[in-house]
C-alpha cells in the first residue's frame, strides 16, 4: 500500500509496537498514506525523523478511578490521558466517557487532533483524554462522584497552558461542570483549563452549537466551490442525536435543508417531513432517552432498530455524527447509488478507509472530519482566548469568528488538494496542509 520504503518501515514498526491498537493503527495508516508525497519532496522528514516522532505520543498517562455509586459499592474504571504534540501549543482535546474507550480509541483521537487543531489556524497540540466509564443510566450524584474522582488524578498533568482538555462523547456541559469545580477546589485558582463550561464561570457562547453548525459551514463552503450548489432543498441524513448531530440538524435546517433521519447506538427514525428538532432535543437532552422515543410523539415517523442502516435512507448530503468506523464500503455504496452529493464528517473517523476512498473516486464532496468537525475546537481555543483576557464575546462574535475559520480550513485544504492533482482529495488535503505546520515547529525546535 505504502510506495516508499521510508513510510513502509515507519508503519510496519508501527504496527509491530502496537499490534492490539487497531483503531490508532487506522488512522496512522490514512494520514501517512497521504504524507508519503511530502516525505519524498522534504528529505530532512527522513533525515531528522520527523514521522516516527509525530506518530510517538510526547506522554500516556493511564490511571486508576475508584468512586462509590448509590448502592454503596466501590466502582473502579480506568483513566486515560494523551499528551500528543506540543510542537503548536499546549495540548488541546477532548475527553470521551464511553465503555468503548481503551488506549487504542484515545491514540487514534490524540492523533487526529494534532492536525485537526493545526488546521484551525490557532496555537493549539494535539491531546484526547478519556474513561470507560458509561454516563448512561446513571444518577447525577454517580456523574459527580467519578467526575470529581476522575479530575483528582488528571489535575497534574493538566494547566491552562499545558493542556487544556473538553467534551466529547458522554461528556457534555453537566460533566465538563464537575471537573472543572474539582480542578478549582484542587489549585484553588479559576482559570480556564477546561473548555466547554458553564455560560456563568467562563464558558464560551456559541461552544455547544460550534461542532455542528462548523460542521454545516464547511459543507456549504464545499458545495458552494466544487459543486456550485448548497443546503437549499437538499435531504439530509444526520447520524447519531448528540451534542454534534443536533446542532448539525438545526444549521442545516437553517440553511435550507430537510434532515429526514437521526439515530443513536440503538437504532434510526425516519421522518418524511422533515425531523422536528425540539422533539429531538426533548428526549435526549432534557430526559436522557432513546431515540426511538420519537415515534411515539411525531405522527408519521417510522423507527428501524439498526444504527448502521441509516445509511440506506435516500439523501443528496450526509453528516456522519455519531462514532469511529460507523460507515463502511457497503454503506458509502448505498450512499452513492442514491446519489449522496457530499458527505461531510461530524464525527471522528466515522468512515472506513475502504469508505473515504469510494467517495473520493467517485468525486462525492468528501469532508474529512479533522478539517469538518473542527469548529467545536476552534471555539474551544475562542473560549480560551476568552477566559485569558476576562472577556466575552456575543453569541454572534463567536459564530462569525467560527464561520471565518471553518471557511479558511475548506480553502486551505482544497487548494493543497489541487495542488496534489485532485481536488476531491480533501483528505490528502487536509492531512497535508495540517502536517506542514506541525512538521515546520518540529523541526525549528530541535529534536526531542
Ligand atoms: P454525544 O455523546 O453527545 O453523542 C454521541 C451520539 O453518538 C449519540 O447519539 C450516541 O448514541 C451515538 N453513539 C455513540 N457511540 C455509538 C456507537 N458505538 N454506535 C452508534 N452510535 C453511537 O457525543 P458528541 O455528539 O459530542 O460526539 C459525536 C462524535 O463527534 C464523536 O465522534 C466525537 O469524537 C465527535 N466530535 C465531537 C465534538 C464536540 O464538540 N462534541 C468535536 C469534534 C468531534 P447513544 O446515546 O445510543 O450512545
Amino acid at each position: 500500500m505504502f510506495k516508499t520504503e521510508y513510510v513502509k518501515n515507519v508503519f510496519e514498526n508501527l504496527k509491530n509496537k502496537n499490534s492490539n491498537e487497531k483503531e490508532f493503527l487506522q488512522a496512522a495508516e490514512e494520514i501517512l498514506t497521504s504524507l508519503e508525497e511530502v516525505a519524498v519532496k522534504r528529505p530532512e522528514i527522513q533525515e531528522k525523523k520527523v514521522l516516527e516522532r509525530f506518530l510517538e505520543p510526547e506522554r500516556f498517562v493511564q490511571f486508576r478511578v475508584a468512586w462509590v455509586d448509590d448502592a454503596g459499592n466501590v466502582q473502579v474504571n480506568r483513566g486515560y490521558r494523551v499528551q500528543y504534540n506540543s510542537a503548536i501549543g499546549p495540548y488541546k482535546g477532548g475527553i470521551r466517557f464511553h465503555p468503548s474507550v481503551n488506549a487504542s480509541i484515545i491514540k487514534f483521537l490524540g492523533l487526529e487532533q494534532i492536525l485537526k487543531n493545526s488546521l484551525t489556524g490557532l496555537p493549539m497540540g494535539g491531546g484526547k483524554g478519556g474513561s470507560d466509564f458509561d454516563p448512561k443510566g446513571k444518577s447525577d450524584r454517580e456523574v459527580m462522584a467519578f467526575c470529581q474522582a476522575f479530575m483528582t488524578e488528571l489535575y497534574r498533568h493538566i494547566g491552562e497552558d499545558t493542556d487544556v482538555p473538553a467534551g466529547d462523547i458522554g461528556v457534555g456541559g453537566r460533566e465538563v461542570g464537575f471537573m472543572y469545580g474539582q480542578y478549582k477546589r484542587i489549585v484553588n485558582k479559576s482559570v480556564g483549563v477546561l473548555t466547554g463550561k458553564g455560560l456563568s464561570f467562563g464558558g464560551s457562547l456559541a461552544r455547544t452549537e460550534a461542532t455542528g453548525y462548523g460542521l454545516c459551514y464547511f459543507t456549504e463552503e464545499a458545495l458552494k466551490t466544487i459543486k456550485k450548489d448548497s443546503f437549499k432543498g437538499k435531504t439530509v441524513v444526520i447520524s447519531g442525536s448528540g451534542n454534534v448531530a443536533i446542532y448539525a440538524c438545526q444549521k442545516a435546517t437553517q440553511l435550507g435543508g430537510k434532515v429526514v433521519a437521526m439515530s443513536d447506538s440503538n437504532g434510526y427514525v425516519y421522518d418524511p417531513n422533515g425531523i422536528n428538532l425540539d422533539v429531538v432535543k426533548q428526549i435526549k437532552e432534557v430526559e436522557r432517552k432513546r431515540i426511538s422515543e420519537y415515534v411515539q410523539r411525531v405522527q408519521g415517523a417510522t423507527y428501524t432498530p439498526n444504527c448502521k442502516d441509516i445509511w440506506s435512507v435516500k439523501c443528496d448530503i450526509a453528516l456522519p455524527c455519531a462514532t469511529q468506523n460507523e460507515l463502511d464500503l457497503d454503506a458509502a455504496k448505498k450512499l452513492v447509488a442514491n446519489g449522496v452529493i457530499a458527505v461531510c464528517e461530524g464525527a471522528n473517523m466515522p468512515s472506513t478507509i475502504d469508505a473515504c476512498k469510494y467517495f473520493i473516486d467517485n468525486k462525492v464532496v468528501f469532508g474529512p472530519a479533522k478539517a469538518s468537525n473542527a469548529g467545536g475546537v476552534a471555539t474551544s481555543g475562542l473560549e480560551m482566548c476568552q477566559n485569558s483576557m476576562r472577556y466575552s464575546w456575543t453569541f454572534e462574535e463567536v459564530d462569525a469568528k467560527l464561520k471565518d475559520i471553518m471557511t479558511n480550513i475548506f480553502h486551505n485544504i482544497h487548494n493543497t488538494a489541487v495542488k496534489y492533482d485532485n481536488e476531491f482529495d480533501l483528505l490528502k488535503g487536509a492531512n497535508i496542509y495540517g502536517f506542514e505546520k506541525v512538521c515546520d515547529a518540529m523541526l525549528a525546535q530541535g529534536i526531542m
